[in-house]
This record gives C-alpha cells, sequence and structure tokens, in this order.
C-alpha cells in the first residue's frame, strides 16, 4: 500500500468519524432528555399529590379553627356563667350573714314608744351588767344597763371626766314593776296628773336598759336645771360619738323636754341624727330599722 491509499483511506473515514460522534452525541442528550422528563414527571405527580394532601390538611385546620372558635364561646359562656353564679352565692351568703346578725339583735332596741306603743311589761333585756360605783349618782344603789351598750356608756363618761366634766347616772335600767312603783309615786306627788301614761315618757325606754338618766353635782337627783349645766353642752356636742341621743329635746312633738334623759341608739344612728339636726322621734320607723344591724358596731 503506497502513500496514496493511505490518504484514500483517510479521507473517507473522517466523514464516517464525524456521523459516529453526532450519533454519540444524540444518544446522549436523547437520554438525558428522557432521564429529565421521566424525573419531571415523577416531580410533577409528587406535587400534585402533594398538594391534594395540603387541601385536605387546610380543610381539617379550618375545621378544627371553627370547632375550637365554637368551643372558646361555650367556655366564655360557661365561664360567665360561674362567675354570675359565684356572684349571686356571695350576694346570698351577705344577705345571710346580715340576717344572722339581725336575728341576734333585739329589734326593740331601736323602736320608738309613745303614749300607744310602748313595751310589753314583761319584756326583759337579753343582758344587763353594773355600772361602775364611780359614774353613779348614789354609790350605794347599784344601777344596770343593756350589757351591749355599758362600754359605750362607761367611754363617754369616762372621756368627760378628760374633759373635767364630772356625769352620774340617777337611773339606767327600770323594770316594769320599779316603773309601777315609782309611776305610784309620781301619782302620789303628782295627783291624776301623773296618769297620763306615765310622768316618764322615756318609761319604755328605761325598760329597755338602754336610756340613762344623767346629772351633776349642783343638780342631784331631781333632775331639774340640768340643761344650764355644762354637762348637758358637753352631752350635746359629743354624745352622738358614743351612740347617744337626746329621745326628747327642746321643742319636740312629743313630750316635755328631758335634758338628762339620753338614750343608746348606735353610733351610725346617731351620727346621722346629729349631722342632719333631726329627733330620733322625727325619723319613721322603717328609715331608723336600718340602722339596727349595725347598732352595736
Ligand atoms: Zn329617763
Amino acid at each position: 500500500m503506497n502513500l496514496k491509499d493511505l490518504t484514500k483511506i483517510f479521507s473517507m473515514s473522517v466523514p464516517v468519524g464525524l456521523v459516529m460522534v453526532f450519533f454519540l452525541i444524540s444518544a446522549s442528550l436523547g437520554y438525558a432528555y428522557w432521564n429529565l422528563q421521566t424525573q419531571y414527571d415523577s416531580l410533577k405527580e409528587e406535587k400534585a399529590s402533594l398538594e391534594k394532601t395540603l387541601g385536605v390538611k387546610e380543610e381539617n385546620l379550618s375545621q378544627v379553627e371553627s370547632e375550637k372558635a365554637t368551643l372558646e364561646g361555650e367556655l366564655m359562656g360557661e365561664k360567665q356563667k360561674v362567675e354570675e353564679f359565684s356572684e349571686q352565692v356571695g350576694e346570698i351568703a351577705e344577705t345571710v350573714g346580715v340576717l344572722d346578725k339581725l336575728s341576734k339583735i333585739d329589734p326593740e332596741l331601736l323602736q320608738k314608744y309613745s303614749k300607744v306603743f310602748f313595751l310589753n311589761e314583761h319584756y326583759i333585756p337579753q343582758g344587763l351588767s353594773s355600772i361602775k360605783t364611780e359614774y353613779r349618782w348614789n354609790e350605794e344603789n347599784d344601777i344596770q344597763i343593756h350589757s351591749s351598750v355599758r362600754s359605750y356608756f362607761q367611754d363617754m363618761l369616762s372621756d368627760a371626766v378628760d374633759d373635767e366634766i364630772n356625769i352620774y347616772v340617777v337611773s339606767a335600767y327600770r323594770s316594769f314593776g320599779t316603773q309601777s312603783a315609782l309611776k305610784s309615786g309620781y301619782k302620789v306627788l303628782y295627783g291624776s296628773g301623773a296618769n297620763q301614761f306615765s310622768a316618764d315618757q322615756g318609761y319604755s325606754e328605761h325598760q329597755l336598759g338602754t336610756a340613762v338618766d344623767l346629772t351633776v353635782v349642783g343638780v342631784g337627783a331631781n333632775l331639774t336645771g340640768f340643761e344650764n349645766t355644762e354637762a348637758y353642752t358637753w352631752l350635746q356636742e359629743n354624745a352622738y360619738k358614743y351612740g347617744f341621743v337626746l329621745s326628747y329635746p327642746k321643742g319636740n312633738g312629743y313630750y316635755v323636754f328631758e335634758p338628762w334623759h339620753w338614750r343608746f341608739v348606735g353610733k351610725d344612728l346617731a351620727i346621722k341624727l346629729h349631722r342632719e339636726d333631726k329627733n330620733f322621734y322625727d325619723l319613721d320607723q322603717r328609715q331608723i330599722d336600718e340602722y339596727l344591724v349595725s347598732i352595736f358596731d
């Protein structure tokens, strides 16, 4: 074989080689494309499936959320009911407390008495205690007062002493019997004039154990002229702070002026009467009764 032949063969195989190279490239590109297409299809399928799952999940989620909202609404409703109920329970407990307290307080203590309405002759206070000797006008006579009122009364007299005012008690609790005897005494003294209900309108108040007749040196046991004493002025300015009021003040429409006769009505009511410049007997009984529950506060 000569050089000429070799060149011929060589020149013939160049196009064959090109064709082969082209074929190989096409085949590999085709494969790559097929491969990508397959992957693409599979991903597309996966995406659809995921989208479907997501759709279901979203639907579930919105259902759960709506259920949650409903439950929350119900919960709020129940919570409100519980709150209202406990509020009612609180109110009832408070009412029961007030009623219980009231049931232990003698309703007569704030009763208005008159010529037609007075205490039953068998009435006896819940408890009576002796007033300290130093405050009695006559130290030898035991004087009793309603047990729950004694400390208010003695505090008042003790504070008056601090202001250099010495006040003494002539009379406090008086039983029906004592009162009758006294009335007979008045009858003897004043004749039939004493017969108009009683010589002392404060009769019922003394039988309650919450009223006191007060005096000072210079006035003594017959009580006349007490309104002109420093003690009377002091009581007018201070007695309400201890729960005491004058039952029959000057110019009252019920009975003669009794400057010595003071009745315990509790601090709340006494303060109200003092502040409004009113008399106990001028108030409505219903209005007075509102103060019964706090009489010993
Ligand atoms: Zn009196």
